[in-house]
């Protein structure tokens, strides 16, 4: 309906949202909505529909379309931006993932407004939304509204309140029949990764991260055994991954992923601006390293200087011991 607060869906591409989505929806939830969801895939499940009903969402403008898979921005950005200036929504808000971050700054240059992006904090103020997003790697927080609706965001995820999920609360589905046009590019060769069975790095509430104080791709196993003990994502250094012991999925900072867990825990990372600027809104901050000078001391909730090889087994242990009682 005009006026809503739109949130666009991130999914697992199997058709279910992904749990962002609860923050996302709470979010417009506390802006007043009226919130709305609005899916584009090839592929939505009827729970996945409940889902987003359950988490706030009173309607849902669904895209289903074969030819949105894999997702490209050419083909995803003219029918979205058609929806929009059709059903002319106040905003439109979305979690920062690698596809949705590219395609909400596609669509405000296709409908020539201005993009909040990477947003910590949203508000109303009077009739205006107010957005709140680090700058200068994270060192200073600016505040930016819109000279026009639709206002578009994206949201870090880990930071906003998730919706309550309420079951049995539906949404309305409104299919959308759109015509995708073909896509520019074209795949000559898919790799899919295989998966580590930890939790994704910017979605999970504990992130261990390994840098150049691992010494070797070969010792990230201490780090991986570990959050499979404690449920946490393994991440890395931009060190770590320019000398190839990780993919760059994995590389947190400036030019990686932005987390923002309930805990970090650094290992052997010397705490660069750069690595900063991708976690330093963690909730709790815990750096092992064996230099007392490392920058990343300064930012640390906790800290022990020590060799991390003698550290990470012993916390494993203690972690085992906790979780198992
Ligand atoms: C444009 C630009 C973008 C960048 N983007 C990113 C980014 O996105 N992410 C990122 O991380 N970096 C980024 N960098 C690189 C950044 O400047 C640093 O070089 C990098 O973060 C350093 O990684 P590190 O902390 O693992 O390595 P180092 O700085 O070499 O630190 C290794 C640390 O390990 C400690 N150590 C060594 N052995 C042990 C041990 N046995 N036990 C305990 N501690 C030990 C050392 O004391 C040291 O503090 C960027 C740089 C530029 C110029």
């Amino acid at each position: 309906m005009a006026g809503a607060i739109w949130c666009v869906v991130e999914d697992d591409r199997k058709g279910t949202p992904k749990k962002v989505m609860s923050e996302v929806l709470g979010e417009a939830a506390r802006l007043g909505g009226p919130v709305e969801a609005v899916w584009l895939t090839d592929k939505a499940t009827d729970d996945g529909l409940k889902q987003l009903g359950a988490w706030g969402a009173t309607k849902v403008w669904l895209l289903e379309n074969a030819g949105l898979a894999p997702y490209r921005g050419e083909t995803w950005v003219p029918p979205f931006a058609e929806l929009v200036a059709k059903e002319s929504p106040k905003a439109v808000l979305a979690p920062v993932t690698s596809r949705l971050r590219e395609l909400m700054a596609r669509l405000a240059a296709k409908l020539g407004v201005g993009l909040a992006a990477d947003t910590v904090a949203l508000a109303m103020n009077g009739d205006k939304l107010v957005a709140t997003r680090p700058i200068y790697a994270g060192k200073l927080l600016s505040k930016v509204t819109w000279a026009k609706q639709p206002w578009l965001a994206t949201l870090r995820p880990n930071v906003f309140k998730p919706a309550e999920a309420q079951a049995g609360k539906a949404a309305s589905v409104e299919r959308v029949s759109a015509t995708i046009p073909s896509p520019q590019m074209k795949l000559v060769e898919r790799r899919e990764e295989a998966s580590t069975g930890l939790p994704e790095l910017t979605e999970a509430e504990i992130v261990i991260s390994g840098g150049r104080g691992m010494k070797g791709p070969e010792n990230y196993v201490i780090l991986e055994e570990m959050g499979g003990v404690i449920g946490a994502a393994v991440g890395a250094s931009r060190a770590a991954v320019d000398a190839g012991w990780r993919p760059h999925r994995f590389q947190i900072g400036q030019t990686g992923r932005t987390i923002s867990p309930k805990l970090y825990l650094g290992f052997g990372v010397s705490g660069a601006i750069q690595h900063l600027a991708g976690m330093r809104t963690s909730k709790v901050i815990v750096a092992v390293n064996k230099d007392p000078e490392a920058p990343i001391f300064k930012i640390a909730d906790y800290g022990i200087v020590a060799d991390l090889f003698e550290v990470v087994p012993e916390l494993t242990k203690e972690f085992k011991r906790l979780l198992e009682k």
